[in-house]
């Protein structure tokens, strides 16, 4: 596994679909043209989320559709 299927806080989506939190496991549709945000679960890549997550850091994770 690589990560070209995780995304930063502010990436633009290229891809409409599904995308799950890494840290928290919550789950987002993002759609083409939009920015990637940060998490409204657990607030990851903001300054109230995890103390240990840092800007930067993967945070969201395409959603593999099994249809395919
Ligand atoms: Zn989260």
């Amino acid at each position: 596994m690589n990560n070209e299927n995780t995304f930063h806080k502010g990436d633009a989506v290229s891809e409409e679909g599904d995308y799950i939190c890494v840290p928290c496991g919550y789950q987002k549709h993002f759609k083409n043209g939009d920015a990637f945000t940060e998490c409204t679960s657990c607030l990851a890549g903001t300054e109230k989320g995890h103390d240990d997550y840092v800007d930067g850091t993967e945070l969201w994770e395409k959603v593999q559709s099994s249809g395919e």
